[in-house]
């Protein structure tokens, strides 16, 4: 692959597994040296071996992401052990899906910090980085259900709605600095928590493939090569923008046949 991003130090959060894994592995490709982020360096032990064995720079760091005093942290070891961060993205995240009327405010501020807030602490810190530098570029993970409804998820829905227009603020803010914020949002994709969910009986796989035009689930390369374009200089004059990934599911407003 071609090293459009040799010389870059990215930084993935939620980097063990899943979305975050195929990113990180994106980046590395692209000649990125790569910190993957997990709750526990030991989490992601395994993405940054496989990254290694096919000729990438990769090393795994551990930080609970809606924790302000170890994302401070985070960056200050990135930045000693790789360089300061040129590529942030936040990808972390989780699902606790529970009808609204018994929700309780523990899954709310659970939802919120690790989905949403993180993303302000993370951004924050890679933009004070970046601002005193050549400027850089910050992808959010967002979700379809940033923008469309679906039941049971109030508080996933709220934090990915939040970080879309979070996207908007901060992409406005730091352009003077030669810094791009921009927000890919993906459909269903198969991943562990699509797994859990399906196995808790919290969500239909086979409806969601019905649904979708493409009539299958995305896959984590699916965005991975999103995020590669957003990251890259092909994207230059993008920011502040929200770029869905999701085999024509939001595009869809007919009935299922
Ligand atoms: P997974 O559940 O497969 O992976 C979640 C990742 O986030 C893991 O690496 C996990 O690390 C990390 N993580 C969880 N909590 C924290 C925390 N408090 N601090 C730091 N890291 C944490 O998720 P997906 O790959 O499916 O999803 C990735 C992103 O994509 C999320 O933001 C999700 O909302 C979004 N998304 C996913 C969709 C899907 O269909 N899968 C659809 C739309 C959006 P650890 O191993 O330490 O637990």
């Amino acid at each position: 692959m071609e090293p459009i991003f040799a010389d870059k130090t990215a930084l993935v959060t939620g980097a063990s597994r899943g979305i975050g894994a195929d990113i990180a592995r994106e980046l590395a490709a692209c000649g990125a040296t790569v910190a993957c982020v997990a709750t526990r360096a030991e989490n992601a032990a395994d993405i940054v071996a496989a990254i290694g064995a096919a000729g990438g720079r990769a090393r795994a760091f551990g930080c609970r992401v809606e924790v302000a005093a170890e994302v401070t942290r985070l960056f200050d070891e990135v930045a000693e052990a790789l360089g300061p961060v040129d590529i942030l993205v936040n990808n972390a995240g989780l699902s606790a899906p529970m009808p609204t009327l018994k929700m309780t405010e523990e899954s709310w501020d659970l939802q919120m910090g690790v989905n949403c807030k993180s993303v302000f602490l993370c951004s924050q810190a890679a933009a004070r980085q970046m601002k005193d530098r050549d400027g850089g570029v910050i992808v959010n993970i967002g979700s379809i259900l940033g923008r469309n409804a679906s039941p049971a998820t109030l508080g996933y829905c709220a934090s990915k709605a939040a970080v879309d227009h979070m996207t908007r603020v901060m992409a406005i803010e730091w352009a003077r600095y030669g810094i791009r914020v921009n927000c890919v949002a993906p459909g269903y994709i198969r991943t562990e928590m699509i797994d859990q969910l399906e196995a808790d009986g919290k969500l239909d796989a086979r409806g969601l493939e019905r649904r979708t035009p493409q009539r299958r689930l995305g896959s984590g390369a699916d965005i991975a090569h999103a995020v590669r374009y957003v990251a890259s200089d092909d994207a230059a004059f993008m920011t502040g923008e929200v770029l869905v990934i999701d085999g024509g599911w939001t595009a869809f407003g007919y009935y299922q046949a």
